[in-house]
């Protein structure tokens, strides 16, 4: 499907997301006219709109609302006050600056109107418009599969195809897992290198490699065609991410870290050697972080960050290898309904916070074995901590902090509770 569909789409749907907004202008019967209105946006930088009107008396207030399309609970329309000198005539223009407020993701829509007064009393309320705020940097091509479409620009066919049997692989593998499965649709976007997303975003870190928005149920990511298994891997992780946050959105309250994070780790396949050992060095030094701690964003330190996706990993396997998936449905949906960390805890597996950090060390009584690196494969998916947008450690970034450990970075390694 292509963009021009997909928004005649995406139109109809929010025309009907605000039935309550009076779509017809409200014109006065005198002489105050709207002569132009305009928006440009200039992705990612910023969107000018502007606006000519007139009068038979002094024009003395325009007022630019906008809201952004995305989901959210809470209905927020933003209004500003434009600087003009009141006359019969007026044009005025306001830029929104995404420096100061924050970027937004590719093909967002931001729905805007304007309201007039004159001197008179009148006033004009114009209908509302969207602007979409479009990477033109490229051109997209898009392939759609059930609830997931794959935008990118650089590859054949077969690329997006491998990617998107990634993608289903994912979600079927979550599913099996978790029983959650995607409550909205996803948009993916594939740049073809990490430069490129950081063209895409506003004050991107250097190793910035992929973003996901959940709140927009989309995701920016690098994949070259030459780091296809680092992508896909990378993919599967903030996928997860989206898909958790649509299982699980109340307007009260989020989910601990360790889930979240637990579950996109889990969903890469096995853990990695690098976090395996990190969390056998905790495991054996008695120094692993607590479940109440990882309940919180993660450490910006490194080492601190690498132990607690891992113990993430492991906290999310001993709930499903020893609860099963119908718990972990339950306590996704338990958090849907708004409970508290320790509430869901409670409800669906009768312990707390503290309960699950006791029984997981139970079940971590004896660390794994070591073993020998297999393979050298640079397989690395980190996060500075939950916020979003979530960043992915790019293989550049890699190489630069953690050089060393490259010959130690082995695949297939399976993390196991000793007997
Ligand atoms: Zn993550």
């Amino acid at each position: 499907m292509n963009f021009k569909s997909k928004k005649a789409i995406l139109l109809g749907a929010i025309v009907s997301l605000f039935p309550l907004l009076n779509l017809a202008p409200v014109h006065a019967e005198d002489g105050l006219r709207i002569v132009s209105s305009s928006a440009q946006a200039s992705f990612p930088l910023t969107i000018s709109f502007s606006i000519a009107a007139e009068s038979d008396v002094d024009i003395t207030d325009i007022r630019l609302h906008y809201k952004v399309l995305r989901h959210s609970f809470a209905d927020v329309t933003a209004e500003v006050y434009l600087q003009f000198v009141s006359a019969l005539e007026v044009e005025a223009s306001w830029d929104w600056d995404m420096r100061r407020t924050g970027g937004l993701p590719p093909s967002t829509g931001i729905q805007y109107w304007w309201t007039v007064k004159d001197a008179g009393g009148d006033q004009i309320e114009t209908s509302p418009v969207i602007v979409w705020f479009d990477d033109e940097r490229f051109s997209w091509q898009s392939l759609t599969q059930d609830m997931v479409t794959l935008y990118w620009y650089n590859g054949d066919m077969p690329f997006a195809e491998e990617l998107m049997l990634a993608i289903e692989d994912a979600l079927d593998w979550l599913e099996a897992d978790t029983g959650a499965i995607p409550q909205e649709a996803i948009e993916i976007y594939i740049y073809a290198t990490s430069q490129d997303l950081r063209g895409a975003m506003i004050f991107p870190r250097e190793w910035t490699g992929g973003v996901a928005y959940t709140a927009y149920g989309r995701i920016a990511i690098g994949i070259g065609l030459d780091n296809l298994d680092w992508g896909k891997r990378a993919l599967t992780h903030e996928l997860t991410h989206l898909v958790v946050h649509q299982m699980t959105l109340n307007p009260y309250s989020d989910i601990p870290t360790w889930l979240d994070e637990g579950l996109a780790m889990r969903s890469e396949g096995s853990l990695t050697y690098y976090y395996v050992n990190a969390l056998n060095q905790a495991i054996g030094n008695d120094s692993l972080i607590s479940v109440q701690s990882i309940s919180s964003p993660f450490s910006a330190l490194t080492d601190l960050a690498i132990l607690s996706y891992a113990e993430s990993y492991s906290v999310v396997d001993y709930l499903i290898t020893t609860h099963g998936k119908n718990k972990m449905l339950e306590l996704l949906e338990t958090f849907r309904e708004g409970a508290s960390y320790d509430g869901a805890l409670m409800e669906v597996y009768r312990f707390d916070t503290s309960g699950l950090y006791r029984r997981w060390c139970e079940y971590l009584s004896v660390p794994v074995e070591p073993v020998e690196p297999e393979e050298k494969v640079v397989v690395m998916v980190n996060e500075v901590s939950r916020m979003h947008p979530a960043f992915v450690v790019t293989l550049a970034g890699l190489a630069t902090v953690f050089l060393v450990l490259l010959s130690l970075v082995a695949e297939n390694w399976t993390w196991r509770r000793a007997l």
